[in-house]
């Protein structure tokens, strides 16, 4: 069935299986979100059929969830990335990791999402199935369900083609209490794998430079990873994705105000080549570069060597490293030292060097 190409009248019913409101139209009409008829099919066979479940699929004003108990992590979070779809990922899977990612270094159980769709008319309808269907196949990896969304229309030129809030709900079990307050000299530093890999995967190819090339973003959800670690080092002191800003905002907003500092090993610190290489031609330090699936931990000098080994047993893990400790002095800085003793200030980001990247 061939679409209208611009998104005018539909040329006739679909017969294929495929949901009409994506079959019909070859882009997004500001009726899609206007409250009427098109929204209300577009929301049913796109987003119900897509992301399934009940609470969606009722349609009420909001979603009723099951509460497992625990106390509640609530987060939200605003996803914009130029292209939409890069090397390694999409903004779907970007909108789904992100929040999951923020639940999870909370020790979270990441369990229900918000969806909400800002889409520019035009918006190819092909590009926008794609996009959800990514999110729904990174939910289901994640082990978490879509339970209610929005969909507004910007009119042509108002909107930057698609833009996604998610906001998620997790559950955190009794007896896990994290935080820089429980950080203590001489804990160490962990990280899952390389860095950077999400920011220059993306500036390359906006670039043109990852032709052929085999970088890919590391987005992904790592409420897994993190399970896996927390079940043989129970005592980890603080999580946090290393995203935007990299390890140096990281790092720099664990120190902030501390009685302690924070000491990272340049050469322990694992970097892809490739973004070694990127990273020099397009004058971006990798340390200030974004990741999308890449947890920093603080965790007791005891439990670090458990902690690691945890990590590299885990798919997301296998490059894990400890990157660096926690030191008495200087307070409330972060340090990187160099196989040669000598030290430097991890500078914190002044602006951002890579816009639009998450
Ligand atoms: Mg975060």
């Amino acid at each position: 069935m061939s679409k209208s190409p611009e998104g005018d009248t539909p040329v006739a019913e679909s017969t294929s299986t495929r949901s009409s409101a994506v079959s019909r139209y070859a882009s997004v009409r500001l009726a899609h979100g206007s409250g009427g008829k098109l929204s209300l099919e577009l929301i049913q066979d796109l987003f119900v059929s897509t992301f399934g479940g009940n609470e969606l699929a009722e349609l009420t004003d909001a979603a009723v969830v099951a509460n497992p108990g625990g106390r509640v992590a609530f987060c939200t979070d605003s996803h914009t990335v130029t292209p939409t779809f890069f090397p390694g990922g999409d903004i779907g899977r970007l909108a789904v990791a992100g929040t999951v990612n923020d639940l999870a270094v909370m020790g979270a159980k990441p369990t229900y999402l918000t969806a909400a769709f800002l889409i520019e008319e035009g918006y190819d309808m092909d590009e926008l199935e794609r996009v959800v269907r990514s999110m729904k196949a990174t939910a289901d990896e994640a082990g978490v369900a879509i339970v209610a969304g929005d969909t507004k229309v910007l009119e042509r030129g108002k909107g930057d083609g698609l833009f996604i809030n998610t906001a998620g709900v997790g559950f955190i079990p009794d007896g896990v209490d994290l935080g820089p307050s429980r950080i203590e000299a001489g804990d160490k530093i962990l990280v899952n794998g390389t860095l950077g890999d999400h920011g220059i995967a993306v500036m390359s190819r906006r670039e043109g430079l990852a032709m052929g090339a085999s970088l890919e973003s590391d987005v992904a959800p790592l409420n897994g990873l993190i399970e896996q670690v927390m079940a043989v080092a129970p005592n980890v002191r603080f999580m946090r994705d290393v995203t935007r800003g990299g390890l140096a905002a990281v790092g720099n907003e664990v120190v902030l105000n501390q009685a302690w500092g924070l000491r990272i090993f340049d050469v322990a610190v694992p970097i892809h080549d490739i973004v070694e290489e990127y990273s020099e031609m397009l004058g971006i330090d990798p340390l200030l570069a974004a990741n999308e699936g890449k947890v920093l931990m603080v965790v007791p000098d005891d439990e670090s060597e458990a902690a690691l080994g945890a990590m590299k047993a885990h798919p997301l893990g296998r490059e894990a490293a400890i990157i660096g400790d926690i030191v008495k002095k200087p307070e409330g800085v972060a340090l990187v030292e160099t196989a040669y003793g000598s030290r430097r200030v991890l500078e914190m980001p002044i602006e951002e060097q890579l816009p639009r990247i998450c």
